[in-house]
Parts: C-alpha cells; structure tokens; sequence
C-alpha cells in the first residue's frame, strides 16, 4: 500500500478518487450459493420497449449502481444498443461510469458537487445546476482551467419541493448565467411527483416548467434539451418527453403503476441454496426470538441470505421463496446472513435451488415472486426492493 502510494506521487496521478467502489463479492470469488442473476437480454428488450413509446431518446437513469443491477455492465450493455447517455445521481457514480470507459454522456441529477467541480470538468460530466451559486462556483472552476464553453442542465422545482431552482428564483439565475457566458445552458428538467397516480399534477407541473422555460427564453437562455419524464411519465404522459426520457425502474423491468408497461421484463433474479435442513417436533422453535413454533412435525430449509444481503427482514413469518416450484413460507425471524422455510409440505433436499426474486420452474408449472410482491410485504416499492440487494450478494449476468 504504501509502495504504490509512493508510486502514484512520484507519476503525478493523484492518490485520491471518488469512485464509489462496491466491495461486491465477484463471481469468482464467491462461495455462498446467493447470488443475483442479470438477464441482459430482458434489459435490452426493456430499452427496446422504452425507446419505441418514447418520442424523444431515452437516457437511462442509472443512479444506485443501475438500481442494484451493476452500474458497468448495465452501462455498458445499454450504450452498445444505442443509449447516447446516463443519468445517475452522483458525482461518483458519473465517474465510475468514466472509468468503466463509458463515452456517452453522463449527467449528474444530483445536485450536489461541493469541491468536485474540477473532476465534473475533467470526465466531461454534465452536471445539473440548482442555483446562481452553483453557476459561479463551476465558472470559476473553468477559468482556472481555461477549459472550453461548460454546458450544463439547470433543475426547477415544479412541485416537488425537494431541489432546484424555484420560478421566483429565475431572474438570479438567468443573471447569473449573463456573468459567466463560459457557462452554457443546454438542458432545462423537472422531476414529477406523482407520475404515477395523479395525470393533473403531471398536467399542473408541466405548467409551471413551461413558464419557467419562456422566463429563462425571455433572457436569450434558451435550453435545446428539456427533459421531464420519468418512466412513469414516459409510458402515461406523452407530453412530458420534450427533447428526452429519463426512464429507470422500467428498464429493469418494473412497472412503476401496476397495468402499465405489462411487457416489460424483469431483469434481475435472486437466488440461493438450500444449504441445511431439520425436522423439528410440535412445540420446538425457529430462530431469534422462538417466534415460530413447530405445529405440527415440521421440515425446516435453512437458507444463506439474510437482511444483510437485502432479504428484508420486515419478511420474518410473512414472506416466501420458491422452492421446486412451490411458494414455500419464511419461518420465524430472518437473520442477518440466513432465514428459515418452512418446507414442510415440498419435499427438499440440501442444495435444491431457492428463488427469493423471479421465476422457478416446477412439476407444477411456473411460479414469480416479483419485486412489487416483495414491497407488498414490506411496506416498501419495488424501487428499494431492488436497491437493497447488498453487495455481497455477486451479480452474474447473463447472455441466454
Ligand atoms: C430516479 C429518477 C428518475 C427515474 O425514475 P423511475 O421512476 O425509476 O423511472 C428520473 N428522474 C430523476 C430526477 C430521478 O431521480
């Protein structure tokens, strides 16, 4: 550690670097039987499936390490079949997808940059601005580099109250762009809050953005890329796809309102091992807490995925899993690294494969868990479901 340090001093390369860098098992490091499979295949299909009900090209978001599903190779499948650029969320995360040698562009929606105004200019990452500050911050950054002409996306906040700049706003921004003309405004976008569930609000923000465009226009800024739709809104709302889409949960499968989006696949599936079973009597108990007891003689799975690997454990007694085909109940309290399936009533054996998201294949025909199941349980969406997924559990994609 310390020699390469020396090292990379005595280069000039800096020491320091903000990639987020998930310690995930790799595949071939892995022991455990846990792991997520990544069906590039059905993600390419998503993207083809997206990209056809869009009106205007789809930049997929993927922020939080493509949702769970890997971040480079989610990247890298999706700029081959054409993607011409990514949102994600951070600073990090835009770099990691540099250094993964992705070429297209990458905008950062976040908003957040404190110090890192440097590296945004020197990956060529787009960034989105929230306020006159931030203009003066990243256009002093580029002086001091004597880069060329920056563009970047400003945010307002048409309703969901969180960030970007506010319509009263405006006019400091606009000022603020005239003062610092090596600061270029490209693109103009707002995020919807109910998408979703609610057409008038989509219809009432929308309002809104398109004042705030004329206000800006009114100041000779005039943004050639407007951006608003989330996947939601890109498959409901086909007003909102101005110049481009920023689908995310779509692309891997999930439709954001149940009854949209029905061909859409889902891209990741969990799965693990049985790896231990017992046979317990009436009356003897199942994990912490004794919360589950044997009513009758019991066959219990043990399996190596717990909360810590993102096997919820608002999953204890109420979830399922599938094994040989069947929905099998989860026993008692889920553990950090293991649960307890109450097999009972499905003949198993140690190593029969257990699903805990997606499909199986059984004498009984096909059974899902899907991510929306899951988020029934736990009073979650299928958004977290996914993003919980931790790192230790390794991702193999696969090419059918
Ligand atoms: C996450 C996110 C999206 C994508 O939303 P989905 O509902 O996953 O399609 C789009 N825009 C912004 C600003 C986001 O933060």
């Amino acid at each position: 550690m310390e020699d390469r340090r020396a090292v990379k001093q005595a280069s000039g390369v800096s020491d320091f670097s903000r990639v987020l860098r998930p310690i995930r098992a790799r595949p071939a490091d892995t022991v455990r039987p846990t792991r997520a499979e990544i069906d590039l295949s059905a993600l390419r299909h998503n993207f083809a499936v997206l990209q056809k009900k869009s009106l205007s090209p789809v930049w997929p978001v993927i922020k939080a390490d493509a949702y769970g599903h890997g971040a480079k190779g989610i990247a890298r499948t999706l700029e081959r079949a054409g993607a011409q650029g990514f949102c994600v969320a951070l600073v990090e995360e835009a770099v990691e997808l540099r250094e993964a040698g992705v070429f297209a562009s990458v905008l950062v929606m976040g908003g957040h940059y404190d110090r890192a105004y440097e590296e945004l200019l020197r990956h060529s990452i787009t960034p989105v601005l929230t306020s006159a500050a931030q203009i003066e911050s990243l256009s002093c950054a580029a002086r001091q580099h004597q880069t060329a002409p920056v563009a970047v996306h400003l945010k307002i906040d048409t309703g969901m109250g969180r960030l970007g700049v506010v319509p009263r706003d405006l006019e400091d921004v606009a000022d603020a762009f005239q003062r610092n003309p090596q600061i270029q405004l490209q693109g103009l976008m707002t995020h919807f809050a109910c998408a979703d569930t609610d057409p008038d609000s989509v219809r009432r923000q929308l309002e809104v953005f398109s004042a705030a465009t004329k206000t800006l226009a009114a100041r000779g800024l005039n943004a050639t890329c407007r951006h608003a739709a989330n996947t939601a809104a890109l498959l409901g709302a086909p007003e909102s796809h101005f110049e481009m889409t920023r689908p995310g949960i779509g692309l891997f499968g999930v439709a954001p309102t149940p009854g949209y989006g029905e061909e859409l696949r889902p891209v990741m599936r969990v799965r693990t091992a049985v790896v231990a079973m017992r046979e317990l009597q009436v009356g003897e108990t199942v994990g912490y807490g004794a919360r589950w007891t044997a009513q009758r003689t019991s066959q219990i799975a043990t399996i190596p995925m717990g909360y810590a690997d993102g096997f919820s454990r608002m999953l204890s007694e109420k979830g399922s899993v599938l094994v040989n085909g069947h929905r099998c109940p989860v026993a008692g309290t889920v553990s950090m690294d293991m649960a307890s399936i109450d097999v009972t009533d499905v003949p198993t054996r140690i190593g029969d494969e257990v699903i805990v998201l997606g499909s199986q294949r059984g004498l009984a025909g096909e059974r899902t868990i899907t991510a929306r199941d899951i988020a029934d349980i736990t009073s979650s969406i299928p958004w977290e479901v996914l993003t919980s997924i931790s790192r230790r559990v390794p991702r193999f994609y696969r090419e059918p």
